[in-house]
């Protein structure tokens, strides 16, 4: 069996062998295979190409296989989830519960997150000393740093 899997960092569609338990997208992220990700399931590797069309398809909206190639929504995906971070964030109380928002509902939206996530979000927020608050978020156990420069919240094991 083959499938269709969505990188959570990159939101891309990846073609993978589902006997496999892992596989690396090409933004380096490396995603684990289980079903709740299997976006499309096919019998052979032929059916693959097709089927990361139709999924890539999907993810784009509707739009035109070319618009995508010459346009890639990535960015302005991720300045909506910046901004969508960030007005979350501001309600949530003093500045240390701020920055701690911050890091959760970007973990929540990307999975992993970036210094530069981190740092627009902050900066949005009227943040200044990033190294700072992400220093308090590694000390207080919020998020590990799984690659240097990426972050992802902690959760309390299963
Ligand atoms: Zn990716």
């Amino acid at each position: 069996m083959f499938g269709v899997v969505v990188c959570p960092r990159c939101h891309r569609a990846k073609g993978v062998d589902l006997s496999k338990k892992t596989t690396t997208c090409s933004c380096g992220f490396a995603i684990r295979i289980v079903p709740a990700r299997i976006r499309l399931r096919v019998g052979t590797e032929r059916e693959l190409i097709e089927a990361v069309r139709r999924v890539s398809a999907d993810l784009a909206g509707g739009l035109s296989e070319y618009e995508r190639a010459v346009q890639p929504r990535r960015k302005t995906r991720i300045a909506e989830v910046h901004a969508r971070v960030a007005a979350t964030a501001m309600k949530a109380g003093d500045r240390a519960h701020r920055v701690r928002a911050a890091a959760i509902e970007l973990s929540k939206e990307l999975e992993v997150f970036s210094y530069q996530d981190l740092r627009e979000v902050l900066v949005a927020l009227g943040i200044q000393d990033i190294d700072a608050s992400l220093d308090d978020l590694l000390r207080a156990n919020v998020v590990y740093e799984p690659r240097q420069g990426f972050y992802r919240m902690i959760t309390p094991a299963p």
